[in-house]
């Protein structure tokens, strides 16, 4: 049985090598012959708006699925009238566009930072006069990890920052642009959860989630200091999220903690970066449900494994040694096999613990490790 995956990159890897036991072979599709996908998985490269391509990719293929949800409408039109595919493409649609995420998490009544749309220079300083000042300028479509976003300082001019906003943030080519009201939360935190095609759902003991310069650094599971309440909502609102949207596949929602409130910022229709301690730190990893859902397979337990503590730290531009992250008992090494670029994720180390202090004291000994110039991988 082949799973095709559309995008070849760390996401695509983990996916394969989650379904490698299960008796399942992958095709990912992808425009660079270097996606790391390709080390384990068959690797077609070509643009994904290319017919002849698609159509090579689906042939023989059970079920496609998707790495990221920016696919090309095209491609994700051709590949539902062709193709089993999971997510629903509404969930992509919706992925893709921060308004229309907000529109759906409105819509199951959960709370999200107040905000307006903009598409033009007048629009967005309306926009902003009506959120209020501070706030955060975001393209709606094409953003990730911090890139398309603007956070409006008003010195020496809120004006002038709003127009150096509109000007960098191109929205003419992003899908135009939101204002949002900056929320001062506790933490962030991500819900991760699974549905099938028979209803069932699953969702993970909750994440924190630490970013640094807009980019995910450290994920912890179970969140701690969560009260009990608040972690049982979550996994309600996302329940009927999944429900609502008749989704089939891995869902992450991303919210904020503020106080006794959530307020909900994202959603990834996909596995998702602060699920990787999923693969060593619960029953069934993120990966592992995605495809028995996808697949219309029983899901598994989302439980954590003995231990009960995961901090996954992700290694961003380079790699340590290897050898010096496995002479740290108790953690495990993910390296994707991607070339060293500042900004890049090239990896991830998860420390498991029965306390959350040795946990994280373990993902700090990875952090400070010496980094190589290469990829790590020689
Ligand atoms: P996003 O691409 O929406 O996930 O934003 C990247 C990061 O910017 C988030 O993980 C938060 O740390 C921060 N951020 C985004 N939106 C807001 C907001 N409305 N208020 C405060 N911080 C935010």
């Amino acid at each position: 049985m082949i799973v095709g995956v559309l995008g070849g990159g760390q996401l695509a890897r983990m996916l394969a090598l989650a379904g490698t036991p299960l008796g399942l072979r992958f095709r990912c599709l992808d425009p660079s012959p270097d996606a790391v996908a390709g080390h384990v998985a068959e690797l077609v490269v070509a643009d994904y708006r290319d017919e002849a391509a698609l159509a090579r990719f689906v042939a023989g293929v059970q079920v496609v699925t998707f790495e990221f949800e920016n696919v090309p409408a095209r491609a994700a039109q051709w590949l539902a009238e062709h193709a089993t595919v999971a997510p629903v493409p509404r969930a992509l649609e919706i992925g893709q566009d921060r308004v229309f995420e907000k529109r759906l998490f409105a819509s199951v009544g959960m709370a999200t930072a107040e905000h307006r749309a903009a598409d033009t220079r007048a629009e967005l300083h309306a926009a902003v006069a009506a959120v209020g000042a501070p706030c955060i300028v975001k393209t709606r479509r094409l953003g990730y990890d911090g890139k398309g976003q603007v956070r409006l300082v008003p010195v020496p001019s809120l004006s002038a920052a709003i127009d150096a906003a509109f000007d960098s943030l191109r929205p003419a080519e992003s899908g135009g642009l939101v204002v949002e009201q900056m929320v001062a939360f506790d933490r962030e935190v991500s819900v991760l959860a699974a549905r099938n095609g028979r209803g069932e759902v699953m969702v993970y003991p909750l994440v924190e989630n630490e970013h640094e310069g807009g980019i995910l650094a450290r994920s912890r599971a179970p969140a701690p200091e969560v009260p009990e309440k608040l972690v049982r909502e979550a996994g309600e609102f996302v329940s009927v999220l999944l429900r609502e949207l008749d989704y089939v596949g891995l869902l992450a929602v991303e919210m904020f903690v503020k106080g006794d409130r959530w307020i909900a910022n994202e959603l990834a229709p996909r596995v998702h970066n602060s699920g990787h301690w999923t693969i060593e730190g619960a029953e069934c990893s993120q990966f592992e449900n995605h495809l028995r859902a996808i697949l219309d397979l029983p899901l598994g337990s989302t439980a954590m494994t003995a231990g009960g503590h995961a901090t996954m730290v992700n290694l961003i531009g380079s790699l340590p040694a290897r050898a010096d992250v496995l002479a740290i008992p108790g953690v495990h090494l993910h390296a994707y096999g991607k070339a060293a670029r500042p900004g890049r994720k090239v990896g991830h180390a998860t420390a498991l613990a029965a306390d959350r202090a040795t946990a994280d004291a373990l993902c700090a000994r990875v952090a400070a490790l010496p980094r190589s110039s290469g990829s790590g991988l020689a």
